[in-house]
């Protein structure tokens, strides 16, 4: 296809588990999330080597059962930290692939088999995803693409964000902004042009944002003006659909041993079996109430089928979603708002599709319907689109107003209280 030059920019939520990328299309007048090569709208931020070829995205996460050493993801867990950071150094312990340490303290990660070795840095490997978000909304867009806007966590330092730039440029991208997260999300809602309704002449919103390894709650302050402030931000960077998968892999290693007498837990191929199918079944149970948990030949030849309830999923990690909403007590706490002043409550983030997680927010603020009308993982990247949009000109005039006043929004004024650092 030819492809013209123009001045399309792109909103990209750059997430540590999944990418979304986004572009506001002027003849639709809307925002479009672009669907990748396999027609996904979301793409695994993860790459990897197959001895001959570099893989990102859904090539690479489909063959990481067979390949786990050479197949990197959580990238974003490294980006602008130092090898001998101590939550880095937990990560690698963690993790199947090979991380060494660099000149100057960095990362590197390590490909290799039997005749070679690939070393690359992070903002290299999430080059590599940015290069495939970009390959895939030139295809969409039947244009060359040059600008993009691309969303960070609140809590990245100044290194991290640099990396991160870094990182879109080497994939070819004038990076005309990063935004923060849930501000992102506030605009993909449209929630600093809305009229404050309250005698404060300001809204409070708190976005609740839980991922597959990450979970972040922020309460912003938004002025009639359309200002935005973030008044304070908490969470656990730690804590998402992971540690949910890992509950019923636990589960599902004890029904094994009790039916079969055989303990799984050591060998690592079996483990990435169960944990690949209790994601999926975890998944199934957001829509129904039952479903099954089947991984034929799990170990020694034996196949292992289990049916499993959404009670029993929700009674499993009951102290996870417990603790989010204690995140949530808290950061209204730091912020100094109570839970009846806040007008609005944003849901993003994959794991927010878990109906318990939906109910016991909406019970801690007392029945108040959530905002979830865009999907959950592409909300943060449709916010981004609207940004891109306004800065590169090819939005609407009357989005461009919109976006303009987001732009002074800038003093974010963040009492900044996340756990585990
Ligand atoms: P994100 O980091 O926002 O891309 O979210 C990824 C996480 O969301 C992964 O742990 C997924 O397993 C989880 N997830 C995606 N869809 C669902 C669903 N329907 N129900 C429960 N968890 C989900």
């Amino acid at each position: 296809m030819s492809k013209s030059v123009g001045r399309t920019a792109v909103g990209i939520d750059l997430g540590t588990t999944n990418s979304c990328v986004a572009a506001w299309f002027d003849k639709h007048n809307r925002v479009e999330i672009i669907p990748n090569e396999q027609g996904n709208k979301i793409t695994p931020s993860c790459v990897a080597w197959d001895g001959t070829n570099l893989l990102v995205g859904d090539a690479a996460i489909n063959q990481m059962i067979r390949n786990p050493n050479n197949t990197v993801f959580d990238i974003r867990r490294l980006i602008g930290n130092n090898f001998s950071n101590e939550r880095v150094q937990k990560d690698i312990e963690s993790w199947p692939f090979k991380v060494i340490r660099w000149i100057g303290d960095n990362p590197m990660i390590v490909f290799e088999d039997k005749e070679n070795i690939k070393s690359f840095t992070p903002e290299e490997i999430s080059s590599m995803i940015l290069k495939s978000l970009k390959k895939s909304a030139e295809a969409y867009l039947g244009r060359i693409v040059t600008d993009a806007v691309i969303t960070v966590p609140v809590y990245f330092n100044d290194n991290q964000r640099k990396e991160t730039m870094n990182a879109g440029k080497m994939a070819g991208f004038n990076v005309v902004r990063l935004i923060n997260e849930p501000i992102s999300a506030a605009i993909a809602y449209g929630l600093d042009k809305s009229a404050v309704k309250n005698r404060r002449k300001t809204k409070n919103v708190l976005i609740f944002d839980l991922g597959g390894g990450t979970f972040a709650v922020s309460l912003l302050n938004i002025t009639n003006a359309g200002n935005i402030t973030v008044k304070a931000v908490g969470g656990d960077d730690n804590l998402g659909g992971k540690d949910f998968d890992k509950e019923m892999v636990k589960y599902c290693v004890e029904e094994f041993k009790k039916k079969e007498n055989k303990d799984v837990s050591e060998n690592a191929k079996a483990m990435r079996k169960l944990n690949f199918s209790c994601e999926k079944a975890k998944k199934d149970l957001s829509s129904t109430t039952q479903t099954s948990i089947e991984v034929d030949s799990l170990y020694e030849g034996i196949d292992f089928s289990l049916k499993i309830t959404r009670a029993t999923f929700e009674e499993l990690n009951r102290d996870y979603f417990k603790k989010c909403i204690e995140h949530v007590e808290k950061c209204l706490r730091d912020g100094n708002v109570q839970k009846k002043d806040v007008d609005d409550v944003v849901i993003v983030g994959g794991s927010t599709r878990i109906p318990k997680v939906q109910k016991m927010l909406m019970e801690f603020f007392d029945g108040k319907p959530l905002c979830k009308s865009i999907n959950a993982d592409e909300a943060v990247a449709y916010g981004a689109a609207v940004f891109a949009s306004n800065m590169s000109g090819n939005a609407s005039e009357k989005l461009k107003d919109l976006v303009h006043k987001l732009i002074s929004m800038i003093n974010c004024c963040v009492t900044f209280n996340f756990q585990n650092q």
